[in-house]
């Protein structure tokens, strides 16, 4: 039977992982050190014989016994009020937490496989953005210690590879959504959602026209399975390239919640990039990927996630750490 180990494995995409990787049949090492992370979405695991849980921070050495064929890095704050809270973690498990797994790959033999991110390209000049373009990050703004992070993970990952013929492969994660997705992050799904639900108005940041383009999980996670067993080991973006403006994006929310809130403005974050689409040529031709789970599809069976969560998910606070 194959081992995984899967870093951030009860957080949104961790936690989808798992499920994909017990469906295939693996062994999954699952560790969280429960940071942002919710045992909610792994419990249903915890009775399979092929499923363990390590309470763990990847940031402090890491041991797993037995053989280990695939490590899985997804551990990270990923919600900008997160990483904004959390900054010094958020840059630990991008640096420190990456070290650890990459020599734990290396004592193994394991193929390793990285959450990376779209976050790369900054406030992207190039559009679509391509796996080519090498961003445009500010490294000591309130997101660089998420961008940062990122691109130093890639770095390495890169070395590793070529001084230590560690197997590698590094997935760009575009804006993903879906169930188990934290109704509290801040992202903009689960908020414009959790303001629907609690009969808010929805908070449009800056004037809206800023891009993004939304990736259901379940095509984001098919994606990944695939790059993970290809042998292609630069980048590869996997998102959905249904671009959308955060208004038009916010009056859908209004449509499919039934609500009858308004908009209302707030000021845009620093840095919040204006513009974000992938070009996802590399999946299409090296992995015969494309996302099936259109916009409208994989809204409405995240909104009914969230409608049926217990009453006091939706009236909790950001996350305090
Ligand atoms: N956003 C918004 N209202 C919110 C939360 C987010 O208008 O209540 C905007 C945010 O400024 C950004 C976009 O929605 O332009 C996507 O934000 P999110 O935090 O989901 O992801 P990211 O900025 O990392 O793509």
């Amino acid at each position: 039977m194959k081992r995984v180990l899967i870093t951030g494995a009860a957080g949104f995409l961790g936690s989808h992982l798992c499920d994909r990787f017990i469906k295939e049949g693996y062994h999954v090492i699952a560790m969280d050190n429960l940071i942002t992370g919710d045992l909610a979405n792994i419990e249903h695991l915890f009775p399979l014989e092929n499923f363990e849980f390590h309470n763990h921070d990847v940031s402090n050495f890491v041991h797993v016994s037995g053989k280990l064929d695939y490590i899985m890095h997804f551990a990270s704050p990923a919600s900008p009020i997160d990483y904004l809270k959390i900054p010094i973690q958020t840059l630990k498990v991008g640096s420190l937490g990456i070290h650890n797994l990459l020599g734990l790959a290396k004592e193994k033999g394991a193929r390793v496989l990285i959450a990376s991110t779209s976050e790369v390209y900054g406030d992207p000049l190039v559009h679509p953005q391509t796996e080519d373009y090498f961003g445009n990050v500010n490294p000591i703004g309130p997101r660089g210690v998420y961008d940062e992070a990122k691109r130093f993970q890639e770095a390495i990952t890169m070395a590793y590879h070529t001084y230590h013929n560690v197997e590698t492969r590094i997935v760009r994660i575009f804006n993903t959504y879906g169930p188990r997705m934290r109704l509290n992050d801040g992202r903009v799904v689960p908020a414009f959602i959790g303001q629907a639900l609690r009969g808010e108005d929805l908070t449009i940041f800056g004037d809206g026209s800023q891009t993004r383009s939304f990736c259901y999980v379940d095509d984001l996670i098919e994606g990944i399975y695939r790059l993970l067993h290809s042998d292609y080991i630069y980048p590869v973006n996997i998102g959905n390239p249904n671009e959308i403006t955060i208004s038009d994006f916010a009056e859908e929310i209004i449509k499919l919640t039934g609500t009858d809130q308004k908009v209302i403005y707030k000021d845009l974050p620093v840095n919040d990039p204006l513009q974000r689409q992938p070009n996802i040529d590399k999946a299409i031709s090296l992995l015969d990927w494309t996302p099936k789970v259109g916009r409208a599809e994989g809204m409405k069976i995240t909104y009914e996630y969230f409608k049926n969560l217990p009453k006091e998910e939706l009236v909790k606070m950001p996350k305090e750490f």
